[in-house]
């Protein structure tokens, strides 16, 4: 390897990364112009700095509660107007019947996200959060994108402020990280143009935080951004987690182009996907964890991803509609020993966790 770092010049970032010395956006470019068996053994030296072997997943289910959206970004083949017909919006009723359902097994976390609706009210949104945590004591709920929370204070009248401690007070305790597609405003302007700016984003996403609300944070990739505002959205983000600490894990999302309205695009390869992992492993030095989102990926690449930086491959999901609806592969859930099979596999150690990136000690089967 270390022939290989040398022929590809990165002597320096590789002191860097063993010095835990923070990289460059300069560094960032030349590490998306470098081979990337380099670039991902480098990667991988601060993911075993951080987590040795482990690899962790979770024992989850994901409600996605409508996907009738007054949004319609470009990139989402997800949000629908409102009558289309492959519109849905659950009631509480048939929500709470997904959660019964289910309540024999021993789930962890509980993701609900949808989309931002035309006319639901906020006690829509606080009610599947009381019922939740009636229903589910124990599991960790993870609920809404920063984008819905800024939806909900302007549907409600109240502050962004008070729609948190309301939800954090019926059960909220982490906040997915969606909703932060690229930061770049000529993206935003161009594929999302009613979506929040990302200042808000971050705004939002740090009062979670000093809230006591940890979330994830995300970066959509593999559509019309440059290089450089990918490396510019990561610094973003590392610059908030320097104020807060409130991000737990990094998702980098692989764009999927198919029945979007930017269906005439390639979408990233698998070596774009890998360098993007690995790059953002070794941009953010301060986010603990990094998600091979086995969804977006397929499983394949995400145990691949193991060895490109990635230390976390999501979990066991069961239904998935938000990139099930661009005809992902994939499919739609894995099993608790299908997820551990894949990880020692690749060589790591399966380590199931919760919502909150806490190891799951006691193990019910
Ligand atoms: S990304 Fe979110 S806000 Fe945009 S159309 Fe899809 S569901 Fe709506």
């Amino acid at each position: 390897m270390e022939e290989l770092i040398k022929r590809a010049g990165l002597e320096d970032i590789e002191r860097k990364v063993m010095a835990d010395k923070r990289l460059s956006f300069e560094d960032g470019l030349r590490l998306y112009q470098a081979p990337l068996l380099a670039v991902g053994y480098l990667a991988n030296l601060k993911r075993e700095r951080l987590h040795g072997k482990k690899a962790y997943y979770v024992y989850n289910q994901h409600i996605n509660y409508s996907n009738e959206c007054i949004n319609l970004c470009k990139f989402c083949a997800f949000g629908k107007p409102k009558g289309h017909k492959e519109g849905f919006t659950l009631s509480l009723e048939e929500i709470e019947q997904k959660i019964k359902e289910r309540l024999q097994e021993p789930i962890k976390e509980i993701h609900i996200v949808g989309s931002v609706h035309p006319d639901l009210p906020f006690d829509y949104y606080v009610e599947i959060v009381k019922m939740v945590r009636r229903l589910r004591p124990e599991v960790v709920i993870k609920a809404y994108t920063v984008t819905e929370i800024a939806h909900f204070a302007r549907i409600s009248g109240k502050s962004e402020e008070e729609v948190l401690q309301i939800l954090k007070e019926a059960g909220l305790q982490m906040l997915p990280g969606g909703g932060a597609e690229v930061f770049s405003s000529r993206v935003r302007q161009e594929l999302c143009p009613k979506k929040l700016s990302a200042e808000r984003w971050l705004s939002i996403a740090k009062l979670a935080h000093q809230l006591g609300i940890p979330s994830n944070c995300t970066m959509l990739y593999g559509h019309i951004e440059t290089i450089e505002e990918r490396l510019e959205h990561l610094i973003a983000l590392r610059e908030a987690q320097d104020e807060t600490g409130g991000f737990l894990c990094f998702i980098p999302l692989s764009f999927h182009p198919k029945n979007t309205k930017l269906s005439h695009l390639p979408g990233p390869t698998a070596v774009d996907d890998l360098k993007t992992i690995a790059i953002s492993r070794l941009m953010l030095d301060n986010i603990p964890h990094i998600k091979a989102y086995w969804i977006m990926l397929t499983p394949k690449l995400a145990q691949v991803a193991l060895s490109f930086g990635a230390d976390d491959i999501d979990g066991t999901i069961i239904e998935e509609k938000i990139t099930h609806m661009a005809q992902a592969t994939s499919p739609q859930c894995l099993t608790r020993s299908e997820l551990e099979a894949m990880i020692k596999e690749a060589g790591y150690e399966p380590v199931e966790r919760d919502g909150l990136f806490r190891a799951v000690t006691k193990r019910v089967v």
